[in-house]
């Protein structure tokens, strides 16, 4: 069986030095908020180019506590719009709701996944406060058009980068676009920690300040509260453990590419819709994402040729239960996509011979 992925092979590459930090950490006595956590954060804002990354505990978190600090300053209030794809993940989409704010779900291209900036401004209105884009599959979003939209109408731009750690377009990585940015280190993610982990990135002092308050109880001081926070911190054991996995994310996504690439001029068959990549750099590949009429019966028979596959995701946000008040909206491009995408193996630990297979069992369906 080729796997969907293998995380026990991906962790397994750096067990010895991961086994290190483990170690050292044990060792050091002191489990949270220490030496290592301050050290992975710096590493990675200067992997991301942003002033601040600040590590919380995981990557809803981190788009939730970003707009509870944008609520904190006086800039949101409940009520207020944040326009999102309306195809996401749906945790983009629960970080709105959780702050009491009202997600507008804007519909994406077909076959890029993300946003369609074309019909952003119309759905902008007097409420409107953000736009939240997210890089579906670790690809960026046109983000020079969000950006001069956001910009037009004052709002600001919440990046989703859980998906598109080291995405670069015009020299700026995914998380140095917008205002501020969540990053979530979930273990199947680019960068994954051995558990639950997030960041959030900002070049704002002042909304990084609140946001260290409000992860830590809301207090910047010990014992002294300004704000009615929470406790979602990153530990140093996963910082110290994604402080080494870091180091090599540039590696990764490399091989990656490479695998991508092959999929992209390798598999030829009329039933099968390739993803649209418009620039290299901008796409890290979290998945390969292809589409077909009859998903169901393609993934079927590429599980009889021992090829795992995943769908992501196969119902759209608006159709979910927890969001019965959108049930009947339509969304046709977001239903055609949840219909008809599905997810083939895609990972740094790929060998050759397994890609080679990928690409034969789909070019013979
Ligand atoms: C994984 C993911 C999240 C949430 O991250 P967690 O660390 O699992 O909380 C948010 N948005 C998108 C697009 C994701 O893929």
């Amino acid at each position: 069986m080729i796997k969907f992925l293998d995380l026990q092979k991906i962790n397994a590459q750096y067990k010895t030095e991961l086994t290190q930090a483990f170690n050292r950490v044990l060792d050091s006595g002191w489990y949270i908020m220490g030496a290592e956590l301050k050290l992975f954060e710096t590493d990675f804002a200067n992997y991301c180019g942003t002033k601040h990354a600040i590590g919380v505990a995981n990557g809803l978190d981190a788009l939730i506590l970003i707009i509870r600090a944008y609520k904190e300053m006086g800039i949101f209030q409940d009520g207020d719009e944040i326009l999102v794809p309306s195809n996401t993940y749906i945790a983009s989409i629960l970080a709105i709701s959780a702050n009491n704010l009202v997600p507008v779900l804007v519909e994406p291209k077909l076959e890029a996944f993300n946003i369609d900036v074309l019909l952003i401004e119309s759905k902008i209105t007097s409420k409107t406060k953000a736009i939240l884009p997210v890089h579906l599959y670790g690809q960026l979003c046109d983000m020079p058009v969000i950006i001069t939209i956001a910009k037009k109408y004052n709002l600001k731009v919440i990046e989703d980068c859980a998906q598109a750690h080291g995405a670069i377009l015009e020299n700026k990585k995914a998380g140095n676009w917008g205002d501020a940015a969540g990053f979530s280190f979930y273990p199947g993610k680019n960068l994954g920690a051995l558990g639950d982990a997030g960041a959030i990135t900002t070049n704002d002092d002042n909304l990084a300040s609140c946001l260290r308050a409000l992860l830590n109880y809301g207090s910047q001081v010990k014992y002294k509260n300004l704000y009615k926070g929470v406790n979602s911190r990153l530990d140093e054991l996963q910082a110290a453990l994604l402080s080494v996995k870091l180091k090599n994310l540039d590696v990764e996504t490399a091989v990656k590419r490479k695998i991508a690439e092959r999929y992209l001029t390798e598999i030829k068959n009329p039933k099968i819709t390739l993803p649209e990549v418009t620039i290299d750099s901008a796409h890290v590949w979290h998945l390969f994402v292809i589409m077909t009429d009859k998903r169901d019966e393609l993934q079927e028979y590429l599980n009889d040729n021992g090829i795992q596959t995943v769908i992501h995701y196969p119902i759209p946000p608006h159709k979910q239960e927890a969001y019965k008040e959108w049930n009947d909206m339509s969304f046709p491009i977001s239903e055609l996509i949840h219909q008809t995408v599905i997810s083939l193996p895609l990972s740094a630990v790929m060998t050759s011979e397994e890609v080679d297979g990928v690409i034969n069992v789909l070019n013979a369906y």
